[in-house]
């Protein structure tokens, strides 16, 4: 057991999330670990606003709301895509930039076009994904990680797979973007990959 942080014991575990597709990669990740997944969907939990303005708040604003009206622990995870020379953004706003049709060719534009707007002055064209992941229990006690990946953003967009802004983000050390790279070489390196190690290894092992 992992000193200084509380452990998972077992049991039922809330994935604070109505997508069902983040469900499904958080309980295959958490499958050697003995938990009884289930999603909040599934007992009908309401959605809360995530207002917060950073990944952390957003990702402890949705496990606390899932821990305090099921009564388990609950996990949840927020994520962006944070490009430097544009102050971080899309960051906690990269969902909402591709609207309610979730058009995330339209966000990738809106984000070239901006970086195009300041080129002249600005040339950097560096970024990073980030994740935060909570783990919180229905006493309020709560467990926070954050990973990131560095990169440099991409144009036009190249490759068919993954998701979101994948398409426009070259890893540092490789030349494709995550979009033409083998799903599981993504998995191996990327923020959300970075942060479920971090909580594995505080929580779960
Ligand atoms: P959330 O579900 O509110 O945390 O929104 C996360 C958003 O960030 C997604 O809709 C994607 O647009 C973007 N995002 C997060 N992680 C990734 C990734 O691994 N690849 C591409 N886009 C990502």
């Amino acid at each position: 057991m992992n000193k200084g942080h509380r452990h998972f014991s077992g049991g039922k575990l809330v994935i604070a999330s109505h997508n069902p597709g983040k469900v499904r990669e958080i309980a295959e990740l958490l499958s050697p670990f003995g938990a009884d997944v289930v999603s909040a969907a599934e007992l009908n939990l309401p959605e809360p606003v995530e207002d917060g303005d950073t990944f952390i708040k957003n990702a402890e604003i949705k496990a606390l709301a899932a821990a305090s009206a099921s009564g388990f622990p609950a996990l949840a995870d927020d994520s962006g895509l944070c490009v430097h020379a544009l102050g971080n953004k899309p960051g906690v706003y990269s969902a909402r930039w591709a609207g309610d049709a979730k058009d995330f060719n339209m966000a990738m534009k809106k984000v070239e076009a901006e970086l195009e707007k300041i080129a002249p002055n600005n040339p950097d064209r560096s970024a990073h994904f980030a994740c935060a992941l909570t783990l919180a229990w229905p006493d309020g006690h709560r467990e926070t990680f954050e990973g990131t990946v560095d990169g440099t953003m991409a144009w036009p967009m190249r490759g068919g797979k993954g998701f979101g802004y994948d398409p426009v983000f070259v890893p540092d050390g490789h030349d494709i973007t995550f979009a033409e790279m083998d799903p599981a070489k993504k998995h191996s390196m990327s923020h959300r990959a970075n942060a479920f190690a971090q909580l594995v290894s505080a929580c779960f092992s």
